[in-house]
């Protein structure tokens, strides 16, 4: 059995936004958790731009919601457009579902907003412990628990953890996935994707934006026609 540093009750891998709500919900039930975080900080990268209905009623169960919605975009800024090329008018838009409208199941509605400015919101909702530029490299299930290897990135200076459960947010591409062998199904890659952010004088898309979100895929599913896909968000940046 390996020896432990320390005792958590719940280990969540990863700072994006599961890793975070999973540590302020806990918090608010009262179970004493842990975050690793293998990045020196929160992502500075706009990434998704739609918290959905169900989200933001969790937000709103934490007394976020006011404060999400205060730092989002205008909804007109969630619309996608699909465009040749970024000079061309656009050839389709299509709206976010339960951004614009309430759904009457829902005390609240999605808003429109970052990943930026979302993380520092969720970030600052619990007390709970965050270890920035730590990551889990290795972990050992035993009957009672699990005991997690973590190594700083900067120092070097290995770790370990002995969590009774291990909460894997640390995405797409999980450390704790791999590391179980739980395999993905499905049909693999379907586009590949080239994003960039923008940030010029003149209006690039909408007339009010200064920055922009542009991401551009190239369907890969041979059984779709090969035709490149330009979708273009875009939306202003507080100063
Ligand atoms: C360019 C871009 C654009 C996107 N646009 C959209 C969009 O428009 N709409 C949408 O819905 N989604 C979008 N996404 C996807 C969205 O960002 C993800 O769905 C979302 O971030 C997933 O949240 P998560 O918390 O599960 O994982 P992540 O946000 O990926 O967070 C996982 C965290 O775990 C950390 N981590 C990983 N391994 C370890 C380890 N071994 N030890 C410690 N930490 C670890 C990572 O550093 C990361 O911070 C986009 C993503 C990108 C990259």
């Amino acid at each position: 059995m390996p020896v432990a540093d320390a005792d958590v009750a719940v280990l969540i891998v990863g700072g994006g936004p599961v890793g975070l709500t999973a540590r302020a919900l806990l918090e608010r039930w009262g179970v004493r958790a842990l975050l690793v975080e293998k990045h020196r900080e929160l992502s500075p990268f706009p990434r998704a731009r739609l918290v959905n209905v169900r989200s933001m009623e969790i937000y709103r169960r934490l007394g976020l919601a006011d404060r999400i919605t205060a730092g989002a975009f205008a909804p007109e800024y969630g619309r996608i457009r699909f465009r040749d090329t970024l000079h061309d008018r656009d050839f389709a838009t299509a709206a976010m579902v339960g951004i614009n409208a309430p759904v009457p199941e829902s005390p609240v509605i999605g808003v429109v907003t970052s990943q930026d400015r979302l993380e520092p919101t969720l970030l600052g909702a619990a007390d709970a412990p965050v270890r920035f530029g730590v990551e889990l490299i290795d972990l050992v299930e035993e009957s009672e628990g699990v005991v997690a290897f973590l190594v700083d990135r900067r120092s070097g200076e290995e770790t370990r953890v002995r969590a009774r459960y291990v909460l894997a947010a640390d995405g797409a591409n999980s450390t704790v996935r791999q590391r179980l062998g739980i395999d993905t199904t499905g049909p693999g890659a379907m586009a590949g994707f080239t994003t960039r952010v923008r940030r010029r004088s003149q209006p690039l898309v909408c007339p009010t934006a200064r920055r922009g979100l542009l991401h551009r895929a190239r369907i890969v599913r041979p059984a779709l026609p090969r035709r490149r896909l330009g979708l273009v968000r875009s939306h202003t940046r507080r100063r």
